[in-house]
């Protein structure tokens, strides 16, 4: 029998770097040469349609027919020398990827058959995607299907192979959001205008405040010859089953440690490409597994940000084909590894350049970074399910809780200095009348703020949700996931605060409590309610659990209790609010969720059963018959005596080798069995449940009879790449 798996060994080892062609000139000659931005507007459009666009990006503003007409020409002038033959509308619906559909330029003159290139501000504008097989959660029904996609003029069009790419929204034919860029279009612009108006308290010239991000991709990169010998990689893109390699990350030197040369040679590659788009990576490293990497870029306002992220995604997956890689973006690729989160570092900035989560220099900038932080704080405390529940998927079930990622409970990290500061607040403020001294006292400690950062070294790295300096790290964030879906949940959540805040301190301001003390009382009034949700310790012990449990602190590690946030009443208000989601959206949106996690279990659930019966017990039975040949040889040879001696170890083989495929091939029948009672109920939550429940932890158990079997047979017949050779082949 030819087995795959050491063709593809064969085949991987003798790979070597792919030569990259580096740019001779300096990035910078070459960054965002890709992209119509604003450098390119202003040189493809008339003056009234650049400045029209930049209205669009600044303020929202809509723009009209006749000038997306002057923006397409535009545009499409500029694609072409870019060597653009189609365009499409690029968009981000429900599933985990991107979509798009491609349209020619190219047109054709009826009259003569002339050919020429068209594209105008309608094709600009807005398109009808026969996108009726993505995810709605039912809010097409057939006969309005129908989903459109409509121009975001705040990211900027680009050009991949042959392809001028539009972002847009998708939405469907009677206006509900079928996608992650609308509502976080929406999110983006409520929290600036409710972080204004608190600004107004602190500085009047502050008249935009940009939400900004900057992720952490991690993933895994796998030889693509191992990969295709591995059908639960392909197809669910973890591995179903494996036994722990001798040498796993134990040592820890992979982690920063030099980079292997056909993984720098790759990495170089795509960040070349990222350049061009004007993605702009910074960071590269190991990460903590074998395998394991980190790119980082510098962080940029949010709706570009997530754009970003999406589009290197894409780029990693097709740059690693020219290396024979095979990016994994899966949250726990490999049992008993690490596994991969993208953190989420977010802060507020405004127009006039004040990061509102960096301490400044007087104490009132210092005020206004208390007053932004703690509201953050207790955005996080009023929200913290709908934060976790934005996280959830089937893949990040892995991490959370799982004692290596953030777990699944939420609390926010402060550190030490800045967790003693907010004490101080609460006792020295009052809800009186504070005396010259002890306002005097009040800001002298306030205006300290800048001098306790800068030592506030205690990074801790157990925290969900962590100030690191001058941003908050959300880092229970799946590797593969949109970040969109956490950064509508984060933005929306402390807009409801921030406004709740002002509501606050006007009120006391009314009562004739001058501004500065009213805040500081509000301030107050929050740190003491929001202190169960404060945790600098260890995440992952087991006493944060039970403390957790004893504040009243939520821990949901399954994505069906986690995701209910969505249509909690709480959490419902909030969103509607607002205006990010209507309750018919939400609602869809948690049917999607509930959808996804059912096929995905279910997926892995089938490979598991295929893999199982078709590669597993034939192997196990093949080596199992020579072991009996063997034993029926040796009582040929031996007399009875030293049979019983010489035999003994290797018909114990034989009889656990049996155990473990009887063990494999009944767990497998039950998982089939529940597998048919849980498709046939109809309710999408109970079902949801079931696989959750009665399905998933078939997953494990049968694993763990493989895993032994892995340890048994023969190396040279067993048939799927180990898991030495997945995570050390260089
Ligand atoms: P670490 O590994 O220490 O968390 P990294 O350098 O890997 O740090 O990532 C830090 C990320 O945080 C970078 O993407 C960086 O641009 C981003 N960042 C820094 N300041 C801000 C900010 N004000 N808002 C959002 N992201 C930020
Ligand atoms: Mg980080």
């Amino acid at each position: 029998m030819a087995i795959i798996r050491f063709k593809a060994l064969e085949e991987a080892h003798t790979r070597q770097a792919v030569k990259v062609d580096l740019p001779s000139v300096k990035t910078s000659d070459y960054y965002g040469i890709n992209v119509f931005d604003k450098k390119q507007m202003r040189k493809y459009l008339s003056k009234e349609a650049y400045s029209r666009v930049i209205e669009a990006i600044d303020k929202g503003e809509r723009i009209d027919r006749k000038i997306a007409d002057q923006v397409a020409d535009g545009m499409k002038a500029w694609a072409i020398s870019r060597g653009a033959t189609h365009y499409t509308h690029w968009f981000q619906p429900l599933t985990d990827a991107t979509a798009e559909k491609h349209d020619a330029f190219l047109n054709v003159d009826l009259k003569d058959g002339s050919p020429f290139e068209t594209f105008d501000g309608s094709y600009l504008s807005q398109q009808e995607p026969d996108a009726s097989s993505l995810p709605s959660g039912g809010l097409r029904n057939t006969f309005e299907a129908r989903g459109y996609t409509a121009w975001d003029p705040s990211s900027p069009a680009f050009v991949v192979g042959a392809t001028l790419c539009i972002p847009t929204i998708f939405i469907s034919y009677t206006g509900e959001a079928l996608d992650y860029k609308t509502p976080l279009m929406k999110a983006l612009a409520v929290v600036d205008k409710a972080a204004v108006a608190v600004c107004e308290y602190f500085d009047k010239n502050v008249t935009k405040v940009i939400s900004t991000l900057g992720w952490e991709q991690e993933y895994f990169l796998i030889d693509e010859a191992l990969y295709y010998a591995r059908p639960d990689l392909m197809l669910t893109q973890r591995t179903l089953m494996g036994h722990a390699s001798a040498k796993d990350q134990q040592l820890e030197d992979h982690y920063f440690g030099s980079i292997p040369e056909r993984a720098l040679a790759y990495i170089q590659d795509l960040e070349v490409e990222a350049y061009k788009l004007g993605i702009p990576v910074h960071t590269r490293h190991n990460e903590v597994a074998p395998n394991q990497f980190e790119c980082a870029p510098i962080f940029e306002e949010a709706n570009i940000a997530v754009d970003h992220n999406l589009l290197l995604m894409d780029i990693m997956r097709r740059v690693a084909r020219r290396h024979r890689f095979k990016v994994l973006f899966h949250e726990k690729p490999f049992k008993g590894i690490n596994g991969s989160g993208k953190h989420n570092n977010w802060s507020l900035a405004t127009n006039t350049g004040v990061n509102l989560l960096s301490p400044g220099k007087t104490p009132k900038t210092n005020l206004q970074f208390l007053t932004f932080l703690i509201n953050i704080v207790k955005a996080v405390h009023d929200y913290d399910e709908i934060l976790r529940a934005s996280v959830a998927s089937a893949g990040n079930e892995h991490r959370l809780g799982a004692n290596e990622a953030p777990p699944a409970i939420m609390s926010v990290f402060l550190g030490t200095q800045l967790s003693a500061m907010l004490d101080e607040i609460e006792n020295r403020v009052t809800n009186r009348k504070m005396t010259p001294d002890e306002k005097t006292e009040i800001k002298l400690d306030i205006g300290r703020i800048p001098e306790i950062l800068l030592d506030n070294t205690d990074r801790n790295r157990t925290s969900p949700f962590a100030f690191t300096g001058n941003r908050f790290e959300f880092r229970a964030v799946g590797s593969s996931a949109n970040c969109a879906s956490a950064m509508i949940a984060v933005n929306s959540a402390v807009t409801k605060q921030l406004i709740q805040f002002k509501l606050d301190v006007d009120e006391l301001i009314e009562k004739n409590v001058k501004k500065d003390e009213a805040i500081l009382q509000v301030l107050r009034k929050y740190i003491i309610e929001t202190k169960r949700i404060r945790f600098d310790g260890d995440g992952y012990s087991d006493e944060w659990k039970a403390e957790a449990a004893r504040r009243g602190l939520t821990n949901y590690a399954d994505v069906p209790t986690s995701i209910k946030a969505y249509i909690d009443k709480k959490n419902l208000d909030m969103f509607t609010s607002i205006g990010i989601f209507s309750e018919r959206e939400l609602h869809a949106r948690y049917d999607i969720k509930l959808e996804n996690f059912i096929k995905k279990i279910q997926i892995e659930s089938r490979v598991l059963g295929d893999l199982a019966t078709n590669h597993i017990i034939p192997t196990a039975i093949e080596y199992q018959t020579k072991l009996i040949n063997n034993v029926e040889g040796l009582k040929k040879i031996f007399n009875d005596d030293e049979y019983r001696h010489i035999a003994a170890s290797t018909i114990e083989n034989i009889k656990e080798i049996s155990e473990h495929v009887v063990n494999i091939k009944t767990k497998i029948d039950s998982m089939v069995e529940e597998r048919k009672v849980a498709n046939a109920i109809e309710h999408i939550v109970a079902k949801a449940e079931a696989y959750s429940k009665k399905v998933k932890p078939f997953l494990e158990d049968i694993r763990y009879h493989i895993d032994k079997l892995e340890l048994l047979v023969d190396n040279e017949i067993w048939p799927l790449p180990k898991y030495r050779e997945l995570l050390f082949t260089r």
